[in-house]
């Protein structure tokens, strides 16, 4: 008989402990990367005065912007996998459903999927529909 594999507690609190560690770890930067975000910087003073000052704002502005994004993923991502401890889903492949590698989920706790579809997702390169209608047999003759 089939049972449900599941992560023993003593395994998960570890993982869900390291896991709110990292969540603070990144609300707390991401608060840092928007007030080093010149353009958040209330007392900025758009005076064209000095062009490389302007581009270093730009800058600053973009790469502060793409470093939020970034840790707003990582963020989502143990949003997850702490929703999937709670429910007892914790280390299951979201597409086969079976355990993830232990050693794979070490290295890194939420991922989603097992070596094998993560191989295969890769691999599949995301193709619009072309779905080809099978074509009617056209001849009346068999
Ligand atoms: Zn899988």
């Amino acid at each position: 008989m089939k049972s449900i594999i599941q992560f023993p507690s003593k395994l998960l609190t570890p993982i869900r402990e390291y896991l709110q560690h990292e969540q603070m770890k990144l609300m707390k930067s991401k608060s840092e990367l928007k007030r080093e975000d010149p353009f958040t910087d209330s007392q900025r003073v758009d005076d064209n005065a000095d062009i490389g000052k302007e581009a270093a704002e730009q800058f600053g502005h973009q790469r502060s912007e793409a470093l939020r994004s970034e840790v707003d993923k990582i963020l989502i991502n143990i949003r997850k996998t702490l929703t999937k401890i709670k429910i007892g889903k914790y280390g299951l492949c979201e597409k086969c459903g079976k355990l993830i590698d232990t050693d794979r989920l070490a290295i890194n706790p939420t991922a989603e999927f097992c070596m094998d579809c993560q191989k295969k997702s890769v691999a599949t390169v995301r193709h619009p529909a072309t779905k080809m209608k099978p074509k009617k047999p056209s001849g009346r003759k068999l």
